[in-house]
């Protein structure tokens, strides 16, 4: 990805009406004609204009510092109650240029068609101070022409949790869209939570997502299934344009065969990402990839407590498991081969868009082998001990119900020196077990194992605990968002302190730092926490 050639925006924005629009998406691509808000097929555009349902009572219950600051908005505009309303969709700014994307999905490994931004409008694209474009984006502001069956909302705790998790990834350097606001709309929204048959008012929200581009693959795929290739050469180029403008630069032929080569990569990279720090998007389908390689749509994603490479957070997919941790890497390569077959037709041949796919395996290979040696405090995974160390980790890790963020902090201070007892070398990664008095002595002497050769290793390698210590709690963090945290937060929120919400923010702002005040949100999770609607399970339903 590239940062864009326009100039930063100058002087730092005081005020709603400061704010200046430069609205690339939609003024090169085509739009629906049909301006009239009514679920519908749209075809031959990669747009509708649609405005955001106004609210009765627009309230700011959480923001993200740095993404005002990023967008070069002063502090003092979060006073101004138009913040709330702008930002919860009831006020439509000069400039902005509301719209909600066409795109179409493979749900769950089937062919989808339609879907489309069923409760997600943007509202149009600033300029940051870095000077790239980024789309300011309303979820949850009312339904529009694809929200087929559904209402076009979205309720506080699904807000609460994007908001947050969008925010801790980016702060654990993961791709991610960014949140700048989360606005409650005073609104009462039905929601049948667990898809049991209880529907149930919840308080309604929007948050105001940010990413320079929200194209999915699914915006390819919709026009390359119609047929529709002029509409998918357009949309093509205009990505390459605005976002892979390295690429652009002669139009050369093979670019979009460059631009999907690219796409393997960052998608790569996102998933290696993914894998680091313990998290489980949940619903992989088409429709929710982003073609910047950025985690995008956070549903029922959730964070690994303990490790346990097959475990989902989806309730929906609890049957066949199809998004599970460690499923991720393989989905997301099938999910390349449905974007390289939407960009077939402007390449004509297949053999080049093979070639890029049959790259994934060995870059992601080599990315997560690097990943896993950073997680050691390795400098690579150079010798056949090195890559065992790298696979023998994750098997004990599976000995017993371990936490996997824990593990990683604790593994960091094991002495490696010469002559320590087997027993006191394995002693701080007790702090790990979820049920310490089910390790038995098998368990113990397979951890020894391992970490005595892991000892050894760094001794012949001469690295000193101190600088592996440090070196590996820059990659592992210390707090993450665990799914039990967010539901504390949703909770508090729900009872009228939202300031918990920012309180958790803050927290997760230095994922990687010790923060002694605030040794319980490293914690293991507790036991209540185990079988929790929301700690443990989350549905579609949000
Ligand atoms: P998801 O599984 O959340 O990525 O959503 C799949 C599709 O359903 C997308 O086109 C969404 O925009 C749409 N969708 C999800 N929830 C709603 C909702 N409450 N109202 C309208 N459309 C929705
Ligand atoms: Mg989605």
């Amino acid at each position: 990805m590239s940062v864009a050639s326009a100039a930063p925006a100058s002087a730092p924005i005081g005020t709603l009406d400061e704010i200046q629009f430069d609205n690339r998406f939609t003024a090169a691509l085509p739009a629906d004609p049909e301006r009239d808000n009514f679920r519908r097929q749209v075809a031959g555009a990669c747009y509708s204009r649609v405005a955001p349902t106004a609210t009765p009572a627009p309230r700011l219950l959480a923001h993200s510092a740095e993404m005002m600051e990023r967008l070069g908005f002063e502090t003092r505009l979060l006073e101004d109650p138009q913040f709330a309303a702008v930002f919860g969709g009831s006020v439509v700014l000069d400039g902005m240029d509301p719209h909600a994307h066409c795109y179409g999905g493979h749900q769950f490994g089937n062919w989808a068609g339609q879907l489309g931004d069923g409760r997600a409008i943007a509202l149009g694209e600033v300029v940051d101070t870095l000077g790239q474009h980024q789309t300011l984006q309303l979820k949850g502001a009312g339904p529009t022409p694809y929200s087929r069956t559904a209402d076009g909302l979205a309720v506080l705790r699904s807000s609460v949790r994007e908001f947050l998790c969008s925010e801790a990834m980016a702060h654990l350097g993961v791709p991610t869209t960014r949140a700048l606001s989360l606005v409650a709309t005073g609104d009462m929204v039905m929601r049948d939570m667990l898809y049991d048959g209880n529907r149930a008012p919840e308080p309604g929200a929007v948050v105001c997502r940010v990413a320079p581009s929200f194209v999915r693959f699914g915006n390819f795929q919709i026009f390359a299934s119609r047929g529709e290739i002029e509409t998918l050469r357009t949309l093509a180029d205009f990505v390459i344009d605005a976002d892979f403008a390295h690429l652009a630069a002669e139009r050369a032929p093979d670019r979009y065969v460059r631009f999907f080569d690219e796409v393997v990569r960052t998608t790569a990279d996102m998933v290696c990402e993914w894998l680091r720090v313990g998290f489980v998007h949940g619903v992989m389908n088409t429709d929710n990839m982003s073609i910047l390689g950025l985690t995008i749509d956070y549903g029922p994603y959730g964070w690994l407590d303990d490790y346990d490479p097959d475990w989902t957070p989806n309730t929906t997919d609890a049957t066949h498991r199809r998004y599970r941790f460690g499923t991720q890497p393989a989905v997301a390569q099938w999910n390349l081969m449905q974007l390289a077959n939407a960009l077939y037709p402007l390449v004509g041949e297949a053999e080049p868009l093979q070639a890029a796919l049959d790259g994934y395996v060995p870059y992601f290979e080599q990315q997560w082998s690097a990943m896993m040696a950073a997680k050691l405090g390795l400098p690579g995974l150079e010798t056949e001990t090195d890559r065992e160390l790298a696979t023998d980790v994750l098997e004990v890790l599976r000995l017993v119900e371990t936490d996997m963020t824990v593990f990683w902090r604790r593994l960091a201070t094991v002495d490696t020196s010469d002559g320590v007892e087997p027993a006191d070398r394995i002693a701080p990664l007790a702090d790990a077990y979820y049920r310490p008095a089910e390790v038995t002595a098998e368990h113990r002497s397979a951890t020894s194992e391992f970490v005595e050769r892991y000892a050894e290793r760094l001794r012949e390698l001469a690295i000193a605990d101190t600088a592996r210590a440090e070196a590996m709690n820059r990659v592992n963090p210390k707090y993450v968002l665990r799914n039990y945290l967010a539901q504390l937060a949703i909770d508090s929120a729900t009872e009228g302190r939202p300031e918990a919400i920012g309180e958790l923010l803050d927290v997760m702002r230095r994922p990687y730092d010790e923060q002694p005040e605030r040794e319980s949100y490293a914690a293991l999770r507790p036991d209540w926490a185990r079988t929790r609607v929301g700690c443990s399970q989350l549905s579609c339903s949000s």
